[in-house]
C-alpha cells in the first residue's frame, strides 16, 4: 500500500447522510473505505439541518405548550425565553454528534480525509494537493441553499445563517413556500417573533395534498402568522435605523425587518468537483444524473442524496446509499432503492405527514376509480386550552379494493403516526384492512381506521 497516493476499494465525497451510509456498509463488507470531507462531520442534516432544526422544533412545541398549560390548571406564565443559552445547547448536542462520527470511523477501520475533492480522472480524485484513488467512487456531496439574484439579496440570510444567529430576530420575513419556509415560520412564531411569509405562489406547500396546504395556511394564520400571497421581492435595502426594507412586485414594502431569510430552494454541490475530468455531465440545475442504481454514465462513479435531484431527504440519501453497497460487494446485484411511496414530515406547526399520492395526483391517474375519506376534528388535548388547533386526515384509495394509496395527516402527533401507515401502504392496504384493525383510543390516530 502506497500510503502518499492510497487507494481504496470505495472513496465517498462527502460525509454527510449518504456518504457515511456507503462506506460504513462497504466496510462492513470488508472492504478498504475512505470519506472525503470538507466541512463537518454528519453533512447537511447534523449541522444544518434535520438535527438542529427538530431541537428548535422541540423548543417551539414548548413555547405552544406554556400557552396551553393554563387550561389544564397551571399557574405558569412565560417570562422570557434565552435564545443564545438554546443555541449553546443545541451546538454542544451537535458537536457531540460530530464527535461521535469521528470516533465511529476510526472504529469502523474508514479513513477520514479532510479537505475538498476534485477529480483527476474518473479514478483518482485531488484533496488539497493530495492524490487518492478508488475502484469505486460514491458522489454524495448535497447541496447548498439558493437565493434569488435581486438587488440587496446578501442582507438576508438562508438556512445555514438562521442556525448562527446569537440572537432572536425579532420581525422577521421569510420568502418560500417549500419546507424550509414553514419549518422555520412555525418555530420563530412559536417563540415569539413576530414572522410575515412571502410566497410566490398562491400556496404553501405547493406539491403537497391541497388539504394539508389549506389546512397549514389557516393553523399559521391562527398563530398570528402573515401570509403575503402571489408576491415576489425585486429588492432588499437598509434602513438608516438597522432594519431591512423588502420592495414588493406589487409596489408595496414590508418595512421594519430585523432578518429576513431566503427559504427559496436548494442547490447541489457540483461546480467545484471538476467532473468533467472524469466525463460526467449535470443537468441544467447541477444535478447529477443517475439510474435506477445510482449509476452515473461513468462506470465506477456513483451518486447518491441530494445532489442526484431524485428525493432531497436523510433516509432517501442513507438507504440509496446502503442498497448501492450492497449491490457493489455484498452480492445482490438487483439492489436498488425503490423511490415510490416515499413518507415525508414537515416539521410545521402543526406538522404533517404525508406519504403516496395526493388526491389531485391519484385523480389525474386513476380517475373516477379514486375514493377519499377525510376528517377534521379538534384534537382532544386542545378540549382544554384557550388555543385551539385543528387535525385533518385523508385517506385517498382506488378501485373496488379501495387500496390505500395516499395517507394525509396533519395536526399533532401527525409526525409520529406516519411511520406504521407507510409501512401498510407499502403492504399493499385495503381500506378494509384499516377498518379491521382495532383502534387505540383515545388517540388521533383511531381516526385514521374508523374513517367513514
Ligand atoms: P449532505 O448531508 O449535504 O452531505 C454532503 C457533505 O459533502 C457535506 O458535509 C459537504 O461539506 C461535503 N462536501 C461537499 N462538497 C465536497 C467536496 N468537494 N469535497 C469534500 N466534501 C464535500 N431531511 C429529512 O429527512 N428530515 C428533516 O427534518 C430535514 N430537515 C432539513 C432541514 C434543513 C434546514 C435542511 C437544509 C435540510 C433538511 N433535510 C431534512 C434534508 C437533509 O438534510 C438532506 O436531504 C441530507 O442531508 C442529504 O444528505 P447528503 O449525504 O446527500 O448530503
Ligand atoms: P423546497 O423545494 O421545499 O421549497 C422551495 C421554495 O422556494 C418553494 O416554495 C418555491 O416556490 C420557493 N422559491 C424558489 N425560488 C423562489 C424565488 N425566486 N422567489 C420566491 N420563492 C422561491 O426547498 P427548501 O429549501 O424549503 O428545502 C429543500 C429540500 O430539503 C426540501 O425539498 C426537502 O426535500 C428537504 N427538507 C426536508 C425537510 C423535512 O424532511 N422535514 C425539512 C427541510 C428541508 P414555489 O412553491 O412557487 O415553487
Amino acid at each position: 500500500m502506497n500510503n502518499e497516493n492510497p487507494h481504496y476499494d470505495l472513496i465517498a465525497i462527502g460525509a454527510g447522510s449518504g456518504g457515511l451510509s456507503v462506506a460504513e456498509r462497504a466496510a462492513a463488507y470488508g472492504r478498504r473505505c475512505a470519506v472525503i470531507e470538507k466541512g463537518r462531520l454528519g453533512g447537511t442534516c447534523v449541522n444544518l439541518g434535520c438535527v438542529p432544526k427538530k431541537v428548535m422544533w422541540f423548543a417551539a412545541n414548548l413555547g405552544h405548550a406554556i400557552e396551553d398549560a393554563a387550561g389544564y390548571g397551571f399557574d405558569i406564565e412565560r417570562r422570557g425565553f434565552d435564545w443564545a443559552r438554546l443555541k449553546a445547547a443545541r451546538d454542544a448536542y451537535v458537536a457531540g454528534i460530530n464527535g461521535w462520527y469521528r470516533n465511529y470511523l476510526a472504529d469502523s477501520d474508514i479513513d477520514l480525509i479532510e479537505g475538498t475533492a476534485r477529480f483527476v480522472d474518473a479514478r483518482t480524485l485531488d484533496v488539497n494537493g493530495r492524490r487518492v484513488t478508488a475502484d469505486h467512487i460514491c458522489i454524495a456531496v448535497g447541496g447548498r441553499p439558493q437565493v434569488p439574484e435581486v438587488p440587496g439579496a446578501e442582507l438576508g440570510i438562508t438556512s445555514d445563517g438562521f442556525f448562527e444567529l446569537e440572537q432572536q430576530p425579532r420581525r422577521v420575513a421569510i420568502v418560500g413556500a417549500g419546507y424550509i419556509a414553514v419549518e422555520l415560520a412555525g418555530v420563530l412564531d412559536a417563540l415569539g417573533s413576530d414572522v410575515t411569509l412571502v410566497l410566490r405562489g398562491e400556496h404553501l406547500l405547493r406539491r403537497f395534498d391541497p388539504m394539508l396546504r389549506e389546512v397549514l395556511a389557516e393553523e399559521m394564520l391562527e398563530d398570528g402568522i402573515s401570509l403575503l400571497a402571489g408576491t415576489q421581492v425585486t429588492a432588499v435595502s437598509r434602513r438608516d435605523d438597522d432594519t431591512l426594507c423588502l420592495s414588493l412586485d406589487n409596489g408595496q414594502h414590508l418595512d421594519g425587518l430585523d432578518c429576513l431569510i431566503w427559504a427559496t430552494g436548494r442547490v447541489p454541490l457540483t461546480d467545484g468537483l471538476n467532473l468533467e475530468a472524469a466525463g460526467i455531465e449535470t443537468d441544467a440545475e447541477g444535478y447529477i444524473p443517475t439510474d435506477e442504481f445510482e449509476n452515473t454514465r461513468v462506470p465506477g462513479i456513483y451518486a447518491v442524496g441530494d445532489v442526484n435531484g431524485k428525493a432531497a431527504l436523510t433516509p432517501v440519501a442513507i438507504a440509496a446509499a446502503r442498497r448501492l453497497a450492497d449491490r457493489l460487494f455484498g452480492g445482490q446485484p438487483e439492489r436498488r432503492l425503490d423511490y415510490s411511496q416515499i413518507p415525508t414530515v414537515v416539521f410545521s406547526h402543526p406538522p404533517i405527514g404525508t406519504v403516496g399520492l395526493t388526491e389531485t395526483e391519484a385523480r389525474a391517474k386513476h380517475g373516477d376509480a379514486v375514493k377519499v375519506y377525510t376528517s377534521r376534528f379538534t384534537p382532544m388535548y386542545h378540549a382544554l386550552t384557550p388555543r385551539k388547533r385543528q387535525t385533518a386526515m385523508k385517506l385517498v384509495t382506488v378501485g373496488a379494493r379501495e387500496k390505500v394509496v395516499g395517507v394525509h395527516i396533519i395536526g399533532l402527533g401527525a409526525d409520529e403516526m406516519l411511520q406504521g401507515f407507510a409501512v401498510a401502504l407499502r403492504m399493499g392496504a385495503t381500506k378494509r384492512d384499516l377498518d379491521d384493525t382495532i383502534a387505540l383510543h383515545p388517540t388521533s390516530a383511531e381516526e385514521l381506521v374508523t374513517m367513514r
